[in-house]
């Protein structure tokens, strides 16, 4: 019998990692609080909360507890025609913390089916009222999911090149840098007062996979304002923002204006089970309420409103809606503007930044900032040797830990990085 690892290489596809010169994987036994245990005995402290997701850390035994009980009672169903409490629960507890204008969940699977739905969602609230809108709104660097509506607004470049003649058509206004402000808000005001804007789509505040770039709430939350007074549907991708990343529940919670719709998965369920929701406004619903069923929103998944999943988010929501999840909310944010004052003027770090419990800033290399840029594959595999999962976009360094890590945890990982910046 081969290793597990040749038996990996055989068999699977990994995601984002190329089949030819891959490093190896960790070969993992198994997960706990904020530490990934290899099969040869390796602790390593999981500082990005895999990919954003894990905001309660590993194999919480409460959220276990309540999938293994939803799994003993009713553990999925054709979620068209039937319901259940787990559901019902959730939804009406999203709406609780939502912004007050949210009045309808839809279930799907994913950050990426999420976005897919809100973009149908509004293209068809036009639809349905026979209004001819086209255009849609997007920001250059964007990610909203690797399905073909997701990749379509999102950043065109080297990882939609293949797809790019399939892509419908966006308009990408700039990134509004804090140099770029008034450039930006002219070109956006032109469009959308061309009035054939259906809607404008975005990640509230901080664009995560672009390398965890922060803008501007204040001329967000203007660009909504505007945007709401010529009837375009405004669509926060809070799939990366919600649940507690930036301080608040929600991004949403930062802006006066609100948006329409809002997408979400990643922590919803603590990061334990995939699952998407999109949210809408009573206005969005209007034009679905109809006898003609031709205005049904005709979209679903398999698992949509998986009974298990719901369980999961609810409990992620018990333990997210304590004082404690707070206040280390909270404690992480300080921990973080202390260790940002130790590097900020740091000859190799660039544009340190903080905000909530995201702490990000850029390597000084001299080099294209791509992502395909040489520091990630340095760094990669030296902060995994020194037991960090830290997974640099780019040049771009950025922690996102769960909200459990404790300050002997954070002090071990910023002294790592201070190590390493002194002997790059
Ligand atoms: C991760 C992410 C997505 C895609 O979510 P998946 O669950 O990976 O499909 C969409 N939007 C944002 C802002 C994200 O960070």
């Amino acid at each position: 019998m081969s290793s597990w690892l040749e038996r990996d290489k055989s068999a699977i596809w990994h995601p984002f990692t190329p089949l030819k010169g891959m490093t190896e994987p960790e070969m993992l036994e198994r997960a706990e609080g904020v530490n990934l245990y290899t099969k040869d005995g390796k602790k390593i402290i999981d500082v990005i909360s895999s990919w954003w997701v894990n905001i309660h850390g590993h194999s919480h035994p409460y959220i276990a507890q309540a999938i293994a009980e939803q799994a003993n009672k009713l553990e999925h169903v054709i979620f068209a025609g039937f319901t259940h409490e787990p559901a019902i629960r959730l939804a009406e507890r999203l709406l609780d913390i939502l912004p007050d204008n949210q009045s309808k969940i839809f279930f799907s699977d994913n950050g990426s089916t999420a976005t897919e739905v809100a973009i149908k969602m509004a293209f068809q609230y036009f639809h349905n009222q026979g209004i001819e809108k086209k255009k849609i709104i997007a920001i250059d660097g964007a990610y909203h999911g690797d399905t073909f509506g997701a990749m379509s607004v999102g950043d065109r470049g080297p990882f939609t090149a293949p797809f790019d003649p399939y892509l419908f058509e966006v308009e990408f206004i700039d990134f509004p840098d804090a140099d770029k402000e008034d450039e930006v808000w002219k070109h956006f005001k032109g469009l959308v007062e061309s009035g054939d804007v259906a809607s404008f789509i975005f990640e509230p505040i901080v664009q995560g996979a672009s390398g965890m770039k922060f803008y501007s709430a204040e001329l967000l939350d203007r660009m909504i304002a505007l945007a709401q007074g010529h009837n375009v549907i405004c669509i926060a991708d809070e799939v990366m923002t919600g649940f507690g990343r930036l301080g608040p529940l929600f991004a949403a919670d930062l802006l006066e204006h609100k948006p329409d719709i809002i997408c979400l998965s990643k922590g919803l369920t603590g990061g334990v089970l995939p699952m998407g929701v999109t949210s809408c406004t009573e206005k969005i619903q209007e034009a679905y309420r109809s006898n003609d069923l031709m205005k049904t929103f005709f979209h679903g998944h398999s698992f949509t409103g998986n009974p298990m999943i719901c369980a999961a988010a609810n409990a992620s929501l018990d333990l997210l809606l304590t004082d404690d999840c707070n206040n280390n909310r909270e404690r992480i944010n300080q921990r973080h503007l202390a260790f940002l004052k130790q590097i900020e003027n740091h000859s190799m770090v660039r544009n340190a930044r903080v905000i909530g419990t995201i702490l990000a800033f850029d390597i000084n290399t001299e080099k294209d900032t791509s992502y395909f840029n040489e520091a990630r594959h340095h760094l990669y595999p030296y902060f995994i040797e020194k037991g960090l999962l830290i997974r640099p976009l780019g040049n771009v360094i950025y922690l996102i830990p769960p909200y459990i890590i404790s300050d002997d945890d954070l002090d071990y990982v910023y002294t790592t990085i201070l190590e390493f910046l002194n002997s790059y």
